[in-house]
């Protein structure tokens, strides 16, 4: 019998060691069991199914104490967001309403959106006008229950729709993209993030209509950066340019060399490349990948980096070999990387490379890859010692601001404590591409955070 439970007590302690968790302060001690209080209280008003049913409680978990503590975190860094999917309708719509320059087209019952005017267009401030319009056009920039429904290729129809609508008016002009992007980074700061890298399309800005130069466009998003980062010196952010997987070979041939150009010449700013785009009915053309590392050795050649963060493993149905052409790009790190957990190797190079995998849990559930986060493989990477981090991918184009729900969501459905939190925290930290401002600016935050907790009155 004791013999038994000894080797019980052996396997139960070289577990937990495995996972890389660093001793609780007693104080740590003290706010971890606090928090586990208020996830009793929230699990006693909220059950598993109705956290599976994303759409029928997201706007009202915002005021129990949990997801209010939890906002309060701080998180270090957001590694996994696209411009132009950050913001709901609800943020958006004031910024349009008013906007002259505005028009849309009704095309088979789906709205899509213009910057400028454009024939047997309609402006959109009169198009609102009209408040029963205004449901119609919320419903055709968010998605809903009934969008997300079916496998993940049908979700992501729907999905496709409605971010091309939205980046159609968010990026087209400077002065929309401008208001966006102070919303967007106030909604972050207010949930205690110290940095963001976010993934920005280019080429396709225009001011009046008039189609600016790439360097111009540069200029400007990173302008718009620095003023937020001077108004907030414990904020910082960098972007990933983005090209798509829908374009052409040569496009995004192109579009590899120019993003490499424009990293040279902004290398905090413009941080590297990525290919974004559904994967599992992507028909693969390794040529491109292929192509992209030739501009990375032409890189390494001259002494420079052609840094990548590649979009791979977002995908459930079939082998998904974008997964190797991210490794064999070395990919710094890995947006979403859900298929990581059917190859072995590839884990293991993760984990010595310190490859971070940008888990994105709510978006991942609501487009049909992982439709229940208890068995998210980001849990299985957490407890195998790989760098994961949590992130919110498009939170505006779910109906939600922030990244505060993806983390009440993990804490609640994954039975984690608060030294896992503050794991995946560092985490995005260490993944980040400024490592050491970041962690100065997140651990008096965290300290503050612990000592608030610990004196929460439950
Ligand atoms: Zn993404």
């Amino acid at each position: 019998m004791e013999e038994y439970f000894r080797l019980r007590n052996d396997l139960i302690r070289s577990d937990s060691t495995s996972l890389g968790l660093s001793q609780p302060s007693e104080l740590e001690a003290l706010a971890s069991s606090k928090l586990n209080l208020l996830r009793e209280e929230f699990s006693s008003r909220f059950s598993i199914d109705d956290m599976l049913d994303f759409w029928g409680i997201k706007d009202r978990v915002i005021s129990t104490r949990l997801f209010q503590t939890l906002k309060k975190m701080p998180k270090g860094a957001v590694l996994h967001l696209h411009y132009g999917g950050t913001l709901p309708a609800t943020e958006v719509l004031p910024l349009l309403k008013h906007d002259p320059q505005i028009y849309i087209k009704i095309e088979g019952g789906q709205i899509t959106t213009y910057g400028s005017y454009q024939e047997n267009a309609t402006q959109l401030s009169e198009f609102l006008s009209n408040p029963d319009n205004e449901q119609l056009f919320v419903t055709a920039i968010e998605m809903n229950r009934e969008k997300s429904f079916g496998l993940p290729s049908q979700r992501w129809t729907h999905f496709e729709g409605i971010f091309t609508a939205t980046l159609l008016y968010t990026y087209t002009e400077k002065r929309i993209y401008e208001k966006y992007l102070e919303i967007f980074f106030t909604k972050f700061y207010e949930e205690n993030i110290q940095r963001i890298e976010y993934r920005h399309m280019p080429f396709a800005m225009k001011d009046l209509g008039r189609t600016i130069f790439i360097d111009e466009e540069m200029d400007f998003i990173k302008g718009l950066c620095d003023k937020f980062s001077s108004a907030h010196p414990d904020f910082s952010s960098g972007t990933i340019l983005s090209t798509h997987k829908a374009f052409s070979k040569e496009r995004i041939i192109s579009e590899g060399e120019e993003i490499y150009r424009l990293h040279l010449k902004y290398p905090r700013f413009v941080l590297g490349f990525d290919i974004l785009g559904e994967e599992e009915t992507y028909k693969e053309d390794e040529e491109i990948y292929a192509a992209i590392h030739v501009i990375r050795q032409k890189a390494k050649e001259s002494g420079n980096d052609f840094p990548m963060y590649i979009h791979a493993g977002e995908v459930v149905s079939k082998p998904a070999p974008i997964i190797y052409d991210a490794f064999a790009l070395e990919t710094k790190r890995l947006a979403h990387g859900i298929s990581l957990i059917k190859h072995p190797h590839l884990m293991e190079i993760a984990k010595e490379k310190k490859i971070t995998i940008e888990a994105c849990p709510i978006s991942n559930m609501l487009l049909g890859y992982v439709r229940d986060p208890r068995i998210h493989p980001a849990l299985a990477y957490l407890f195998q010692g790989l760098p994961v981090t949590i992130s919110s991918d498009d939170p505006g184009l779910f109906g939600y601001c922030g990244v505060t729900h993806d983390w009440v969501w993990i804490y609640v459905l994954w039975g984690i404590d608060l030294m896992h939190l503050k794991k995946l925290v560092e985490y995005s930290i260490d993944g980040c591409t400024e490592p050491e401002e970041v962690r100065r600016a997140w651990e008096p935050k965290w300290q503050e955070f612990i000592q608030y907790l610990a004196n929460l009155e439950i």
